[in-house]
Order: structure tokens, then C-alpha cells, then sequence
């Protein structure tokens, strides 16, 4: 009797002591997270100059600071994403919006997604060519049309009836795009050439996940090619059960693959880290030929920012204070 006191005795003083431990060390989840990208592909550090290597980086912090902005002061994860690629949009530097690679025939036709992980809502445009920020028609679907995806001329028109701003096509178009077509129509490849699609995942303070992805597609493409970046568990997908992705690269092969769902369905389903739920993913798409990366974010706020190339405009940012970009894979 006075053997099983004292082991009663000891295991409560061992109770306590595990509890005070774990008092002592809560785990750091940080209150909102935020990881974006801006393309992935063949970069060569012997390939860009200081000065690009400098704009790209401020390019990537300027859109971290925009949607840090809205997840700081409590704001939703789906407003985050779309903050932060807007920035990129209009940077000109990213195949997006402003600066976006053209079709074979010159034009940007721009595609673009974002999606709501609190109730899987999501919007889709594709062929995009007058709205200045085409993640913002992907929003109007999202929100008010009662659909998922519109393509062509028609989303135009539904983007100006619903007072978003409109430009004239030739506002997408910059001469280093420009250069980039001739080449591409001259036989020369040029890895650079192609790359900056844009964008986001986020976790805000409530633990929703929301994600978002804009582009311009592959240079030189044909008129009508879409990508993965407007198809809903391709190129993006969120949904608080399991995780948020937004994916660049190789959009046949993105969409073969249903990369972003399945990962997220890797991660629900058979309770991968994001980490290696991108990894076994990639590994897929590398499998069939095809190269690029994937932004993720996972329902118990793990992150990656994995590639299977040489590179990847990147950055990631949350309440705890960490706030960094990178380029290269070695980074
Ligand atoms: N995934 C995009 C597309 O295929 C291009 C890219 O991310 O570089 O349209």
C-alpha cells in the first residue's frame, strides 16, 4: 500500500513537472504565415545582373510588405494573397499583368485563380486581355458570378461592367518581352526568357488558408494555350482541411499531374508535412518530363517552397518575424 502511495506520489510530482515543461515552452505558431513566389525554372547566377538580382528581390519584399499589411491587421488570407499579387502584377519584371510573356501573335493573354480555403470557394479567368489586374477578375467570379472559370473576350466585358480597370492591351506589353518573342521565334532559347509567374498562400490569424495565381503563360505560346495557373487544383488550390498551394512551371505537366490538389490530398490523406507532399509531387511531374515549383502551406502551419529546378523567386514572411526571399535553390 505505501509502495503504490509513494508510486502515486512520484507519478504526480512527474504529472506536474511535464506540465510546467510544457508551460514553459509553447510551440510558436505564428499567428499568420505568407509565402509567395514569382516563377521557377533554369536561373544562373552568372546569368543576372546585380541590378535584376536587386529589383527581383525588392519586387518579392514589395509583395510580402502588401499582404503582411492585410494579415497583420487581422484581414483575411484570400485578401492577402490577392494584395500580394497585385504588387507582382504590376511589377514588370513577373510574367504577370504588366511585363507578362506574349503569345507567338504578340499579345499578353493573361490567366489567373484564387481560391478561399474557408469554403473552397474559387475564381478562374483565362485570356485575359484589357483587365489590369487580372487576379481581380478571378476575385469578381469568385465573389459574385455564382461560377468558377470564364475564359476569353467574355471576361473582359465582365470585368468592365464590373468597374474594374481597364487598359489597352498594349499596357502588358515591355520591350523585354518583346526581345524575348523574337528570340523564341528565331529558334534561340534563352531560360530567362520565360520566367515570373506570380503567387501566393496564407494562413491568417482565424487559421484560414487562402491561394492565389496570376501569369502571363509560356512565352511564344499559341493563341488560346492555357496553363495550370487558372485551373483550380492544378495550379492552385486552398482549403483549410489540408493546405493551400500555388504552383509555376511546366503548366501541361501541372495540369497532368493535378499538382496543387494533390498535394493537398497528400497531406489529408495520407499525412504528409507539406514539405514532403510537395516533394513527392514534383517528383511526379519531374517523372513525366516536366520542371517547375510549388508554394505550400499546410492546415498546421508548416510551409514549402520547394522546386525541382535550379530556381525560384520566392519569399516568405509571418507574425514571428521572419521575412526573406530567395532566388537560386541553394539559397
Ligand atoms: N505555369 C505557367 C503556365 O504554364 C508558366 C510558369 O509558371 O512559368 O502557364
Amino acid at each position: 500500500m505505501g509502495f503504490n502511495m509513494r508510486a502515486l506520489v512520484v507519478g504526480l510530482i512527474s504529472l506536474f513537472a511535464t506540465a510546467c515543461t510544457t508551460m514553459e515552452t509553447p510551440v510558436a505558431e505564428p499567428e499568420w504565415t505568407l509565402l509567395i513566389h514569382g516563377g521557377a525554372g533554369v536561373m544562373r547566377r552568372a546569368e543576372m545582373t546585380p541590378e535584376l538580382d536587386a529589383e527581383y528581390r525588392a519586387g518579392l519584399n514589395a509583395a510580402l510588405e502588401a499582404g503582411s499589411r492585410v494579415l497583420a491587421s487581422g484581414g483575411a488570407a484570400v485578401d492577402a494573397v490577392q494584395a500580394a499579387v497585385i504588387v507582382l502584377e504590376d511589377n514588370p519584371n513577373f510574367n504577370a499583368g504588366r511585363g507578362a510573356v506574349l503569345t507567338r501573335e504578340g499579345v499578353a493573354e493573361l490567366d489567373a485563380s484564387i481560391m478561399d480555403g474557408r469554403d473552397r470557394r474559387a475564381g478562374a479567368v483565362a485570356q485575359v486581355r484589357t483587365v489590369k489586374n487580372p487576379i481581380r477578375a478571378a476575385r469578381h467570379v469568385m465573389d459574385k458570378s455564382g461560377r468558377v472559370m470564364f475564359a476569353g473576350p467574355d471576361v473582359d466585358e465582365m470585368a468592365k461592367a464590373a468597374g474594374l480597370e481597364i487598359v489597352p492591351p498594349e499596357y502588358f506589353i515591355t520591350p523585354r518581352r518583346q526581345e524575348a518573342l523574337r528570340r523564341a521565334m528565331a529558334g534561340t532559347f534563352v531560360p530567362m526568357d520565360r520566367f515570373g509567374t506570380v503567387g501566393a498562400v496564407a494562413m491568417d490569424r482565424a487559421g484560414n488558408l487562402a491561394a492565389a495565381t496570376s501569369t502571363g503563360g509560356m512565352n511564344a505560346k499559341p493563341p488560346g494555350r492555357v496553363g495550370d495557373a487558372p485551373i483550380i487544383g492544378a495550379g492552385t488550390y486552398a482549403d483549410n482541411a489540408s493546405c493551400a498551394v500555388s504552383a509555376t512551371g511546366d503548366g501541361e505537366y501541372f495540369i497532368r499531374v493535378s499538382v496543387a490538389r494533390m498535394i493537398c490530398a497528400r497531406v489529408a490523406m495520407q499525412g504528409m508535412s507539406a514539405e514532403e507532399a510537395a516533394n513527392a509531387t514534383l517528383e511526379e511531374v519531374k517523372a513525366l518530363g516536366g520542371t517547375g515549383g510549388v508554394i505550400v502551406l499546410d492546415r498546421d502551419g508548416s510551409i514549402a517552397l520547394s522546386m525541382n529546378t535550379e530556381g525560384m523567386f520566392r519569399g516568405h514572411a509571418d507574425a514571428n518575424g521572419a521575412r526573406e526571399v530567395a532566388i537560386y535553390a541553394d539559397e
